[in-house]
């Protein structure tokens, strides 16, 4: 499953939204990133969003905090943005140094800018299948299983982790669609003979090619949101591959949705607060 080119397809509709709302309201949408400290891979990160936000017409403001900010000097930044009406999103790249309050500093996010589906908000919305913005990588990993046709209702799917941001929404976003969701996480007795009663796998985990070929059921579709060291994801792809009927390679598969979503999130917040 290419998430590449269905994500140009995504970033192209972005675009087209993002031009529409400049030229109505003289202004482009606008994403805020806050980054504490310095780590590198964090700030490789957050370019990486700054770059796609300029090719497809969103302004990006970056908000770089030194490592020594506390819990209140974030929450006052983010709470700056979160009333600044020329900021339409806010992301805060996470993980933050040790001693943030995490949750504080989400939670400073106003709903109406979660672009990045953070917030307590986001995630009730997604459990009550309100309205409201989907955490980013789960959002993505159900465009991209909508874009290949597949059929959710009734299926079984299996989610391996149960994070807040992915594996928990993930599971939340495919019991809406009516299939029939089984969590698995570190005290899961006996993973492999139930990923192999899965028709939907989402790996979900951070352990460098955990799910093997043989685990699966022939047919089954993988989605690898993993990404570990040397570009290598959850799922073992050179045996899955020879056993699922469709999967996502890494990289290429669910990174780059999860980069549209909060794009297209992100033109939908500057939608709703320039109307
Ligand atoms: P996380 O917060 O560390 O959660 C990992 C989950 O995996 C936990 O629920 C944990 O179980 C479970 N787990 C760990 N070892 C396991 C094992 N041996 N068997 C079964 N379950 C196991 O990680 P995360 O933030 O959800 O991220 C997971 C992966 O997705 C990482 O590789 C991350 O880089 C990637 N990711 C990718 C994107 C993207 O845009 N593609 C975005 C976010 C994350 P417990 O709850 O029992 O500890």
């Amino acid at each position: 499953m290419d998430g590449t080119r269905v994500s140009k397809e995504i970033l192209a509709g972005v675009a087209t939204r993002a031009a529409a709302v400049e030229s109505a309201t003289g202004a482009r949408p606008c994403l805020a990133a806050v980054l504490v400290g310095d780590d590198p891979a964090s700030a490789t990160y957050v370019r990486m969003k700054e770059n796609r936000c300029a090719a497809n017409g969103i302004e990006s403001r970056l908000i770089a905090l030194p490592d020594t900010t506390s819990t209140d000097q974030l929450v006052d930044a983010i709470g700056g943005l979160s009333a600044d009406p020329t900021v339409h999103g806010i992301l805060l790249q996470h993980p933050v140094p040790s001693q943030i309050d995490e949750r504080a500093a989400f939670e400073a996010i106003a709903p109406a800018k979660d672009v990045d589906g953070v917030t307590m908000h986001s995630f009730a919305a997604m459990a009550f299948d309100d309205e409201g913005f989907a955490s980013c990588t789960p959002g993505g990993i159900l465009r991209l299983l909508d874009a290949y046709g597949i059929a959710l209702r009734g299926a079984h799917a299996v989610v391996i982790g149960r994070s807040p941001i992915l594996g928990k929404p993930v599971g939340m976003l495919l019991l809406a669609r009516d299939a029939t969701v089984t969590y698995c996480h570190s005290k899961t007795r006996d993973l492999p003979e139930i990923v192999r009663t899965a028709d939907v796998v989402v790996a979900a985990v951070g352990v460098a090619e955990l799910v093997r070929g043989h685990w699966l059921k022939r047919g089954c579709v993988v989605m690898d949101a993993g990404y570990n060291a040397g570009n290598v994801g959850d799922v073992a792809f050179h045996e899955a591959v020879e056993v699922a009927g469709h999967i996502t390679p890494v990289p290429g598969g669910v990174g780059p949705m999860t980069i549209a979503v909060l794009l297209d999130q992100t033109v939908t917040a500057a939608e709703a607060q320039t109307h």
